[in-house]
């Protein structure tokens, strides 16, 4: 989900809106208008459609107030927060940092569902006593809903669904809130984040293609217990399947990634005494000299002893078949000025997100002086990870398959 609209900003924490969650809010309020004209034939339309936009503006708070519960409990073990995001699918709070125990862990995940389920109690707790208070006419229970007025009716549909979303946010598979919670329990008992982390991500696919299942079921047309039937709800049950099945699997390769490089910088990876080239050379000589001789994707350009540029294959890409013959490596070089550089003590991290963003395939590492003293290449990075998770895997299969 994408970083969305600024909508203001709560104990130091960006709340935002992604696009996708106009299309919800909007979906919610319409279905909402025509529920609540259901369950008062005496109301205008204008007054449904007011109370049903109050309802779904009340929800996305109730969605807020389970997301500041994550991120504040995070604040208070000291791990950073950069946002708050609504979206499609409700809520997400964006921890810098995976929390530093088990038991914060479990603190972080579980006050979300106490926090919905706290709230829906609380509000079931005053739609009764405000019921109570006007002495209805209880005949048959459509004769009670019809007569609540506006406060009434949002209580009564916000409680329970508030406790709904407290209750389906403790189903044990990441990246729903259970599934951090048993994270935590699989991290304490077998002190390995890296284990817990991969069974809470397979619980998560699990339950994901749990729900993609049932959704098929029910827009085909099945009644399934507790979920019901319906072409719509069908597939948005099997969209939101989907939707937690690629975020469990995107969280279990990401945990890993950043694992790998916990205190690796740039110095470790970097290329120190590779070639360069001198900004004269004819761009003929370069390709034949270099570019088809040796593996390197890009070369610094250097002139007098001093770092002046890169010449990459994306460089000469752009390039006519004739000015291969004319043009020298001065005139076709990314010069120094344009180049997003790295430094050897820079965060292996850190010089990933720049190659990511900025689609370059390398990034020269400079000294405090400005002097050139590496070359970072993506494809060194992408071989030391997928060495090195492949390492990780083999150690750790080893003892499982003695023990078998
Ligand atoms: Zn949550």
């Amino acid at each position: 989900m994408g970083n969305g609209l600024r909508i203001g900003r709560l104990f130091g924490i960006e709340l935002r809106i992604d696009p996708s969650w106009l299309f919800i809010f909007v979906l919610i309020s319409w279905s909402l208008t025509s529920l609540f004209a259901t369950w008062h034939p005496s109301w205008a339309f204008g007054t449904s459609l007011l109370v049903a936009l109050v309802a779904a503006l009340l929800f996305f708070g109730s969605v807020l107030v389970h997301e500041l519960a994550h991120s504040v409990v995070a604040l208070a073990y000291g791990i950073p927060v950069r946002d708050i995001t609504l979206h499609l699918f409700g809520g997400v709070s964006n921890i810098e940092r995976e929390p530093p125990t088990p038991r914060a862990e479990l603190l972080i995940a579980i006050v979300g569902p106490i926090a919905s389920i706290g709230l829906g109690v609380a509000m079931v707790v005053a739609s009764s006593i405000l019921i109570n208070l006007r002495a209805y006419d209880v005949g048959s229970a459509e004769s009670l809903v019809s007569q609540l007025g506006p406060i009434e009716t949002l209580l009564v549909w916000l409680g329970p669904v508030n406790i709904i979303v407290g209750v389906f946010n403790m189903i044990p598979g990441f990246p729903l809130d259970g599934g951090r919670v048993l994270r935590a329990v699989v991290w304490k008992i077998t002190g390995s984040l890296d284990r817990a982390t991969r069974i809470a991500g397979a619980a998560g696919q699990t339950v994901g293609w749990f729900f993609v299942a049932i959704g098929a079921a029910m827009a085909l047309g099945l009644r399934v217990p507790i979920f019901g039937s319906g072409l719509t709800s069908g597939l948005w049950l099997a969209l939101i399947g989907l939707f937690l099945r690629s975020v469990a699997v995107a969280h279990v390769r990401g945990a890993a990634m950043d694992r790998a490089l916990a205190n690796v910088d740039v110095d470790h990876l970097m290329r120190v005494q590779g070639a360069w080239v001198g900004p004269g050379m004819a761009v003929r000589d370069l390709v034949d000299d270099w570019f088809l001789r040796h593996d390197e994707p890009a070369y610094p350009v250097i002139e007098n002893g001093v770092f002046v540029g890169i010449v990459s294959l994306d460089d000469l890409r752009k390039l006519r078949a004739r000015d291969w013959e004319t043009k020298t490596v001065g005139d076709v070089m990314t010069p120094r000025p344009a180049l997003v550089v790295t430094t050897p003590g820079e965060p292996l991290s850190v010089a990933i997100r720049k190659l990511g963003t900025t689609g370059v395939g390398q990034l020269p590492a400079l000294d405090e002086h400005g002097t050139l003293v590496g070359m970072l290449y993506e494809r060194d990075v992408a071989r030391w990870l997928q060495l090195r998770s492949q390492l990780v895997r083999e150690r750790e299969a080893a003892p499982r398959v003695r023990h078998a």
